[in-house]
């Protein structure tokens, strides 16, 4: 973990909309003037950049006003979750820079609360067991303009629904035998006050509390219970919940009216807000776990994932996801963010961070050939010219260097201010070197360029009084060090994969969004650690992949200099 992550940091965070509705609940002295956010992920997948907007806000929000943010997972489906899970949205949070209140929370803590809680809900005759399957049950919801139809179940006695749920508790019933229902009204405007589900049996053990449990509570009975327990002052979600808020308030207000215990607490204010949503890019956890069970990613850290342990692994940085974050900002209305924000901010984090190192994605070998042929030299290059204080390094120079393939072009344009045959230019940090000539193979394909060079201009002599128009990157040949380098483009050639009627996200796979290239690199690169981050000079961000060791360096492109997806179709 980046040690620096963890540091409390002090970005100003623009003020937004949730920031104007709790200042006014502590102008009213509301809570006592504490605030206690929460994020609340089902440990259902890997953490993605939506979720990383969700945990900016809610930590954020706690260090803006000197409260604390709970980290909860809402563990209310044994079939879906699993400790992997639990594990990698822990790492997860800590690297993006955030600590949460005390010890992690889980709703499976409050299973028997939530348990006590539907007891005095069915003695107050506000919830009854129903013994229709989910179809039938579906078929008398009605629509929102029709309303529903009551379940024949329903006026149940109390000593009946109390004998039935404490029977579908004890396992008497298969999965999906029976339901506990809150009995609210069936013909109510709001779709979710039609008597929801509050209880189902399913016979799976759960990853924390065994097989102690054949009933789970529904997210819906269970989400708004776990904030009342925990004193979550403000809970903030996505706009999706706006409709579930008065199912959340009626259970709330069941509960205090019936449990003399909790019947002082105050209910936890929701506010909603819109939903972090990206062009080229699945948010869906469904989704993505497709694109890991199907393989055609490597795994949930796969660098083109939009998984907050795919961008780590592909080479952002916790500050560049947070001021992503911030710039993207919070509103409450839906929109599409462009995904070449989220490049520009690691761009510009990276740019005055990292050292420019030299690199040749596509070598082509340049053989100087007036300079001696057993002869090497140090020169030197300032790793940033951004930032003085990151120094300098010697690069070790001699007669045959590796530079791009593309820096070389046969029958050049006027324009082209890179080599072409007679044309001189700086291999930068060292030498003047004029191209003499070409050598191609039997296929017509360039295998060698030769060049002669000016010993009077090495980089720094103040002598030179021409021009030198140019300047390219270069690798020593006999110095240099093998890598492999992963391009990476996008996952998805369609701006909206998963908006489209009559197609599947995976019929938009982009089938180049992976390119592995053999390159040079410096030799000051061969001990490079794993999320080791450079600019690979002229080139792009680059970082060491997790599996890259000193035997066999792999690199990471992060992003390219510049964003050359706008110019494509
Ligand atoms: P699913 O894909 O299973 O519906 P989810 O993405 O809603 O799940 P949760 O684990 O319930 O997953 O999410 C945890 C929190 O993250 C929730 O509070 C949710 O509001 C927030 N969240 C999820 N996706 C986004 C997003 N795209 N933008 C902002 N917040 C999000
Ligand atoms: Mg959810």
């Amino acid at each position: 973990m980046n040690k620096d992550s963890n540091d409390n940091h002090s970005e100003e965070v623009k003020s937004n909309f949730i920031h104007l509705e709790i200042d006014k609940d502590l102008e009213e002295n509301k809570n006592g003037g504490a605030v206690l956010t929460r994020f609340p992920p089902e440990p259902n997948g890997y953490l993605h950049i939506g979720h990383a907007k969700s945990i900016c806000l809610n930590f954020s929000l706690a260090q803006k006003y000197g409260g604390g943010c709970n980290l909860r997972f809402d563990d209310t489906n044994p079939v879906k979750e699993d400790v992997e899970y639990v594990d990698s949205i822990q790492e997860d949070v800590k690297w993006l820079g955030f600590n949460w209140e005390k010890e992690v929370k889980f709703a499976s803590d409050y299973f028997d609360q939530f348990y006590a809680w539907a007891l005095l809900l069915i003695k107050a005759g506000k919830a009854y067991v129903d013994d229709q399957n989910a179809d039938e049950i579906a078929k008398q919801k009605g629509t929102p303009t029709e309303p529903g139809t009551e379940s024949p179940f329903r006026n149940r006695s109390v000593e009946e629904n109390l004998d039935l749920f404490e029977r579908m508790k004890a396992g008497e019933f298969p999965t999906g035998a029976k339901v506990l229902r809150a009995k609210i009204d069936m013909s109510s405007p709001n779709m979710h006050l039609r008597d929801p589900y509050m209880y189902r049996i399913i016979h799976q053990a759960h990853h924390r509390t065994g097989d102690k449990w054949c009933i789970y509570p529904i997210y819906d009975f269970a989400h708004g219970q776990e904030d009342f327990i925990e004193g979550i002052t403000h809970s903030i979600c996505t706009l999706e919940f706006k409709v579930h808020r008065p199912l959340y308030d009626w259970f709330l207000d069941q509960i205090r009216e019936a449990d003399e215990n909790w019947k002082a607490k105050v209910r936890p204010r929701q506010i909603e807000f819109a939903r972090l949503n990206l062009n080229y890019t699945v948010m869906s956890k469904r989704k993505l776990l497709e694109l890991v069970q199907k393989d055609i990613v490597e795994g949930w850290d796969d660098p083109r994932m939009p998984t907050v342990s795919g961008l780590r692994r592909r080479g952002y940085t916790p500050e560049s996801i947070r001021n992503f974050a911030d710039k993207v900002g919070v509103t409450n209305r839906d929109s599409i963010t462009d995904v070449a924000l989220l490049e520009s901010c690691i761009r510009e984090d990276l740019n005055k961070k990292v050292a420019r190192v030299n690199a040749v994605i596509d070598p082509l070998k340049l053989i100087i050939t007036n300079y001696p042929e057993d002869q090497e030299e140090w020169v030197e290059l300032i790793n940033n010219p951004e930032d003085e204080s990151m120094g300098s390094r010697k690069l070790p120079f001699s007669r045959e260097v590796y530079i791009e393939r593309d820096d070389f072009m046969e029958d050049a344009p006027k324009k082209f201010f890179r080599l072409t045959v007679g044309k001189e230019l700086r291999l930068k940090g060292a030498y003047a070197i004029t191209c003499t000539g070409i050598k191609k193979n039997e296929e017509g394909v360039i295998e060698e360029i030769y060049a002669t060079y000016d010993p009077e201009t090495k980089s720094g002599a103040t002598t030179v009084t021409r021009k030198i128009k140019g300047v390219i990157h270069w690798v020593s040949a006999k110095h240099a060090v093998d890598a492999e380098v992963k391009l990476y483009d996008r996952l998805y050639n369609h701006e909206a994969p998963a908006a489209q009627k009559d197609a599947d996200h995976l019929d938009f796979i982009n089938p180049d969004s992976l390119q592995v290239v053999r390159a040079k690199v410096e030799p000051s690169l061969k001990d490079a650690k794993a999320l080791d981050k450079f600019q690979f000079q002229r080139i792009g961000y680059f970082c060491v992949d997790k599996d890259s060791s000193s035997d066999k360096l792999i690199f990471n492109r992060t992003v390219a200099l510049k964003d050359s997806w706008s110019k494509k179709k």
